[in-house]
């Protein structure tokens, strides 16, 4: 099972050139609004047409520019949930699940069961919670065998208690589905928990794909670092071998790798310690406090900074703050903790 692709698509304005390729994975897809992850959805499922490319779902082409090939979307089999669920309102959620014509009457019901559905079985979409039209879309779209699942965005019209609940619930599904499954999100923290593997959009392209765990521990370029939540960001030159002076925070850090296109420096809120090394220990100025429910953030400014424009957050548990706060305090940004970026 598995999902190949490589597209391309001019819109005045909007490029998108996208090349994918996923095993029997569960894939998350990070991107800023406007980046082209619901265009190469659509791309998938065959309600957009690429200008250019190929698509191979599971060893068939299902769109293939140079040979003609364009099967229309209910040829495809694709599984696509959008946003706000696509439910029939005119329908009850049992007529809902049962336009895939693909089940019979005994698999429909225990899909009701599944999810919970049953008592809510005759009522209109309008008339059921949030979390029951997305069990309602999610069983819809089961039922219809797809030959790959893909969710844009689903969680985005529930409040955060119901998302907690119906992300375990996704996780189920993806566990027990027997094939690629896409997930969009604007979570890192839901993207991390449901998915394998992690694609970074930015601008109409995949800018960094790998396996989770990688692309979280060393984002390689600016935008992934954001988006798997990198909040301090500095631009960074090349002072030396293995040395980068972090302009935003005027100071001179040492780095273990070495790396030629490194434009930028971060380093994640948490990373940073009050252990001291030798290397890259600061003393700074606490210029804000910030207290989170379970963490304070502090905002440092390193005292003997050349120039500092932006100061570097350090996320601490609340105990700790307590047995070491002051007005100025030693943190170390150690090394091995420190992200090399491009551009
Ligand atoms: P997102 O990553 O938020 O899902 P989309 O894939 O929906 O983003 O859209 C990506 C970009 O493509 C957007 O900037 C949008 O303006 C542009 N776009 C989408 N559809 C069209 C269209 N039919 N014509 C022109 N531009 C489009
Ligand atoms: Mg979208």
């Amino acid at each position: 099972m598995s999902l190949y692709l490589d597209i391309h698509k001019h819109f005045r304005g909007f490029k998108l050139d996208v090349r994918l390729d996923v095993g029997n994975d569960t894939l998350a897809i990070l991107g800023a609004s406007g980046s082209g992850k619901s265009l190469t959805l659509g791309c998938v499922s065959g309600i957009i047409k690429p200008d250019e490319g190929k698509i191979i779902l599971n060893d068939k082409t299902i769109f293939d520019s140079k040979n003609n090939i364009n099967l229309p979307p209910q040829q495809r089999h694709t599984g696509l949930m959008f946003q706000n669920y696509a439910l029939f309102p005119n329908m009850t959620v049992r007529e809902n699940l049962c336009i895939s014509q693909k089940s019979n009457a005994a698999e429909i019901d225990d899909m009701l069961s599944k999810f919970g559905l049953e008592r809510v079985k005759d009522l209109y979409p309008s008339q059921i919670s949030g979390g029951q039209q997305q069990r309602t879309a999610l069983a819809r779209m089961l039922l219809s065998r797809p030959a790959i699942l893909m969710l844009d965005e689903p969680f985005s019209a529930l409040d955060s208690h119901l998302r907690f609940q119906m992300e375990r619930e996704l996780l189920d599904v993806f566990h027990n589905f027997d094939g690629t499954s896409i997930l969009v999100s604007h979570n890192r923290d839901e993207a991390f928990r449901l998915c394998e593997r992690l694609a970074i959009f930015n601008n109409g392209h995949i800018e960094v794909e790998g396996k989770k765990s990688e692309v979280f521990a060393n984002p390689q370029t600016r935008t992934a670092a954001i988006l798997t939540g990198c909040k301090n960001i500095s631009r960074a030159e090349r002072t030396g071998k293995g040395k980068f002076f972090a302009t935003d925070w005027g100071i001179e850090l040492q780095c273990n790798k070495l790396d030629d296109a490194v434009k930028f420096i971060g380093i994640r809120m948490h990373s940073i310690t009050n252990e001291i090394h030798n290397e890259n220990s600061f003393e700074c100025r606490v210029a804000q406090v910030i207290e989170n429910p379970f963490s304070f953030t502090v905002m440092l400014i390193p005292k003997n900074a050349r120039e500092n424009l932006r100061p570097i957050g350090w996320e601490i548990e609340k105990s700790l703050w307590h047995k070491v706060k002051n007005e100025t305090v030693n943190v170390c940004l150690p090394p091995e903790s420190l992200l090399l970026l491009r551009d």
